[in-house]
């Protein structure tokens, strides 16, 4: 076995099905089928990998549009990606507006100051009304100072952003179609945009000309009452065991001491912890799978370590250097949300820089 074989088994595994982002990004576009369907790719591609997700998205299905956070997203993005529309949520600074033109990236402009930094420039652009969520985008007077004024600029989509999607029965998704509806119909002819992924399932009056999801192309649910079929797991995360103890009753385990076995016990040392999105918080009533079944995490996490109970007989055969999955199709990210009160986008943002990569591309 070679060096580079040796150190990746030293780390934790993180598994990417590609192919199913793309059957998830699939999925999503045949659900708004009279919008075209963008890719939100920011952080990282939500934690994935942004240098192996975009490619596949991009060579694989017909998604042209993408979005992310902030310039620095969009200049690395448009290093992998020559031809592909690039959007920064974040807006423009004055002393952005050079690096924004050299590198054909479209900014997201959220108020007026920031359309007059841009109108002389005659390239794309796309302009934010906030329409109740008071994060980024013009305000309601902003809204309407600019909708009663003339303006230079190459406006190429304008969007809202939607406070409540997941949420079918919530009040001001209404309250908010209306509003962006207006908008639209003031700015005739200018594609626009307003739904996220669960937005996409509020129906057709949602989606307009593009749709805008993110976790769900990484098969999360952002909090519907059920995962729409036709989203798939794409992540797997594997951790190795580095020693397995045997305590006698009174005994503890980790910092603080606050597990105690209760009988003779066996405990496995897993190689997560907090740099590979083990927080503090995913440690009440967790659990992991290992042998096809679940095991307990017990104790706090300590920096880079946790621990599961494996006594019980199921976990006998179960030895040191052997793999537990801590998150994929046994344990899922609903599964993490409810136990660590964690939300999908934490879970999957959290994943962090440690793990060994791996990324399979299976249509
Ligand atoms: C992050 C983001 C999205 C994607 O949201 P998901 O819930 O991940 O689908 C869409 N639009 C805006 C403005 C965002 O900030």
């Amino acid at each position: 076995m070679n060096i580079s074989d040796v150190l990746k088994k030293s780390s934790a595994q993180l598994d990417v099905e590609l192919g199913n982002i793309i059957n998830n990004y699939n999925t999503l576009s045949s659900a708004s089928p009279g919008a075209s369907c963008a890719a939100v790719v920011k952080a990282n591609a939500y934690g994935l990998g942004l240098e192996k997700v975009v490619p596949a998205i991009y060579y694989n299905t017909r998604c042209n549009v993408f979005f992310v956070a902030s310039l620095s997203e969009a200049i690395t993005l448009r290093s992998i990606l020559v031809d592909a529309t690039i959007y920064v949520f974040d807006g423009l600074f004055q002393d952005q507006v050079d690096t924004y033109l050299t590198h054909n990236i479209r900014p997201i402009l959220n108020d007026l100051n920031q359309i007059k930094m841009w109108n002389s420039r005659r390239q794309p652009c796309a302009i934010h009304f906030d329409t109740g969520i008071n994060r980024l985008g013009l305000s309601k007077n902003d809204t309407e100072k600019f909708l009663n004024s003339t303006n230079d600029l190459n406006i190429t989509l304008i969007l809202s952003h939607l406070i409540n999607s997941e949420d079918p029965d919530h009040k001001s998704n209404i309250d908010q179609l209306n509003k962006f509806t207006k908008i639209t119909r003031a700015l005739k002819n200018i594609p626009a945009s307003l739904s996220n992924s669960a937005g996409i399932y509020l129906g057709a009056n949602y989606h307009f000309d593009l749709v805008r999801p993110g976790i769900m192309l990484y098969g999360g649910n952002p909090g519907l009452p059920k995962r729409p079929s036709g989203i798939h797991d794409v992540i797997t995360l594997s951790a190795r065991i580095l020693q397995i103890r045997n305590l006698n009753p009174g005994m503890s385990v980790g910092y603080k001491a606050i597990w105690t076995a209760r009988q003779p016990s066996r405990v496995a040392l897993l190689n997560v912890g907090y740099a590979d999105g083990i927080f503090k918080t995913s440690d009440r009533n967790a659990q992991v799978f290992v042998a096809g079944a679940l095991a307990p995490v017990i104790g706090k996490v300590s920096m880079d370590m946790i621990a599961v109970d494996i006594t019980e007989r199921v976990f006998d055969g179960v030895g040191v250097t052997d793999i537990v999955e801590i998150l994929g199709s046994h344990i899922t990210l609903e599964m993490i949300a409810k136990v660590s009160t964690l939300e999908q986008y934490e879970i999957l943002t959290g994943i962090g820089f440690r793990y060994n990569k791996n990324y399979n591309l299976r249509i």
